[in-house]
């Protein structure tokens, strides 16, 4: 770790005024901090500038809607936990994201766009520098896959794919779009927001059925998905009506898993859940960016898909 460098801190109290601020050359906005501090703390990216979003009030809002709710991108995780209308996936996503202490300042919006995760980037300057950079940061070449010229560093947010299984929609610069246009499949520039542009509210439709959210990590009590896995399912007269199931933790970006409907109008059993986790394996796709085995990755969100139909369908185990 090194100290923090020197940067001007604005608190713009308008989102006009927070784009336009954010827009300016080496500017970088900043919500809660809990992730972008500690990467600015091992030297990856010096801003000049750091916009806080912790002072436009209409971030922080959260309305329930006729048929939907939108939820501010500044409101915080922990309060997503206590708001009990809101689907089980997303709350318990937002749960199994780090401690409390960074709950209570970790937004909504910051954890969507959390930058993507390597162990040959997440480390100190000094290590980086002996080591040899890499593309996402300082570098030319990929350490992971040193053949392609893509990084393949995975994206870790707990919440997007609690998002996708929920059919959220995203509110940037005032335009609503699908979640999953946020993201691109590139764990350099996995984000797809221009200067300038904010996320400022996510748009969650009222949906039936039951969700959930199951994770894998090195340590239980903080830790950042080894791989995790969001699902919304309903059944009809005992056989799956609809499910969706997306994944983090293992590609670039938060998706979901396709080919889930061939699992509807069949009973949510044994071999249902062998075929979701057939399904699982085969897209996820995990790479060396942890210490822990891509192959145990990949096997873990297949087992945790299973495991969460079974607990939302039949009160197995998740
Ligand atoms: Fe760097 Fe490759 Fe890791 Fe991306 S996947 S952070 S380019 S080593």
């Amino acid at each position: 770790m090194i100290p923090l460098p020197e940067f001007t801190l604005l608190r713009p109290t308008t989102l006009a005024d927070a784009a336009r601020l954010a827009g300016e050359p080496n500017a970088r906005l900043i919500a809660g901090g809990t992730g972008l501090v500690p990467n600015l703390r091992l030297g990856l990216g010096a801003p000049q500038t750091l916009v806080s979003l912790e002072a436009v009030e209409e971030l922080r809002r959260f309305k329930v809607l006729e048929e939907s709710f939108r939820i501010g991108a500044g409101v915080t995780l922990e309060r997503i936990i206590s708001i009990e209308e809101l689907p089980a996936a997303l709350r318990e996503a937002a749960k199994a994201v780090a401690a409390p202490g960074n709950r209570s300042v970790a937004t909504l919006g910051g954890n969507l766009c959390l930058d993507t995760r390597c162990v040959y980037y997440n480390q100190s300057e000094q290590w980086r520098r002996a080591n040899g950079y890499c593309l996402k940061y300082g570098g030319d070449v990929c350490h992971v896959a040193p053949q392609g010229k893509k990084c393949r560093a995975a994206y870790s947010g707990d919440l997007a794919p609690a998002l996708l299984v929920l059919g959220a929609q995203v509110e940037i610069s005032g335009v609503l779009k699908p979640l999953h246009s946020l993201y691109n499949d590139d764990g350099a520039r996995h984000l797809a927001l221009a200067p300038g542009d904010i996320l400022s509210a996510v748009h969650l439709p009222a949906t039936k059925g039951r969700s959930g959210y199951s994770k894998l990590r090195l340590r239980g009590s903080i830790d950042f998905p080894l791989a995790g896995v969001a699902m919304a399912v309903s059944l009809k007269d005992g056989v799956i009506e609809e499910l969706r199931v997306a994944l983090t933790g293992t590609n670039s970006r938060p998706f979901l898993i396709e080919g889930t409907d061939g699992l509807v109008d069949k009973e949510p059993g044994e071999a249902t859940g062998a075929a979701l986790a057939k399904l699982v394996q085969k897209q996820a796709g995990p790479m060396r960016t942890t210490l822990t085995a891509a192959d145990y990755r990949r096997q873990g969100a297949a087992i945790l898909a299973r495991r969460l139909l079974a607990r939302l369908t039949q009160g197995g185990d998740s």
